[in-house]
């Protein structure tokens, strides 16, 4: 994992030696606001899944950090109750600094799991940012958390994650004011369209630091998994996923190709000095550009 966290590590080697295994585990995408509860939901199905048996594996995504290493937030505090057990791996990502980016990195460290035999991997983004929204959207079953006072339905709305959530959670239930908050997240959810026409959405009520209704989650969980699996949506989105990976490469290859240093690398400085000028306007210079790196 540290190898393919390396922007000179041997992406390619690792992936070639993976593509074998296929795809088992099953990904779940945990998302919303700072502060809703994630992580401590998060632990708690661990918890249940650990009780089934099963192996899990956790990838947090770190906004802040070009760096990870895993130390920075993968010993999240609330994860310690998993920290000696040896089926539960956590990791942290950086949401920065992987060539191709996040479409890349993480199924490249999913793939790595699940050869791993890790039966579920839960994929925690710490941030709503678009790029977060983004790799909730590659799992198989997506999970967007609210709380009252934190992450209402219309900062719901407008982070986007109304469009890519299977299940909503309404954590802090033992708080005043959540009710509403899944009053308010039912009518939202009424208006805008579903992605999927068979798939009613369920809100579930959660109190994750107390574990109430964490059941009934894992259960909600387990039948858009149950769902996706029969409609043919798992396959759709696996190879959506896949699709986007190899897209992020091609265009990360043709980007090192045309323009191999960004900066301060002739032609590109003489261009971009040209267009300041007034000489030449950006699309002119870019067919330029192309053509020099053609010849
Ligand atoms: P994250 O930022 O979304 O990962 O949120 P955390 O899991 O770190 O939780 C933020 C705070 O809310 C912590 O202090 C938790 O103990 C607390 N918290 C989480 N779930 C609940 C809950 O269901 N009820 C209450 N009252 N507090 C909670």
């Amino acid at each position: 994992m540290s190898l393919l966290e390396r922007p000179d590590g041997p992406h390619r080697e690792i992936a070639v030696a993976l593509a074998p295994y296929g795809e088992r585990a099953r990904v779940i995408g945990v998302t919303g606001a700072p502060g809703v509860g994630k992580s401590t939901t998060t632990s708690a199905l661990v918890r249940h899944l650990r009780r089934r048996g099963e192996r899990v594996g956790v990838i947090a995504v770190d906004p802040s950090s070009p760096f990870s290493g895993g130390a920075l937030l993968g010993d999240r505090i609330r994860m310690q109750e998993h920290a000696t057990d040896p089926a539960v791996y956590v990791r942290s990502m950086a949401a920065r600094g992987h060539l191709g980016g996040l479409a890349v990195a993480t199924p490249a460290v999913l793939r790595l799991l699940d050869a791993a035999g890790f039966d579920t991997v839960l994929i925690e983004t710490v941030g709503v940012g678009q790029s977060e929204v983004e790799v909730a959207g590659t799992a198989d079953t997506v999970l967007v958390l609210l709380a009252p006072g934190s992450g209402d339905a219309v900062q719901v709305a407008k982070a986007g994650l109304l469009e890519v959530g299977d299940v909503y959670a309404v954590n802090k239930a033992d708080r005043d004011g959540a009710e509403a908050v899944v009053k308010e997240l039912r009518q939202v959810l009424g208006v805008v369209p579903r992605a999927a026409a068979d798939w009613a959405r369920p809100v579930v009520r959660t109190v994750a630091t107390t574990d109430e209704g964490i059941p009934d989650l894992l259960a909600a969980l387990d039948a858009h998994a149950a769902w996706a699996g029969r409609s043919g949506e798992l396959a759709r989105r696996r190879e959506a996923r896949a699709a986007r990976e190899i897209a992020a490469l091609a265009l990360a290859h043709l980007t090192r190709s045309a323009v191999p240093e960004l900066d301060g690398q002739q032609p590109l400085t003489e261009l971009a000095r040209r267009v300041v000028a007034g000489e030449l306007d950006p699309w002119t210079a870019a067919d330029l550009l192309l053509a020099a790196r053609a010849d």
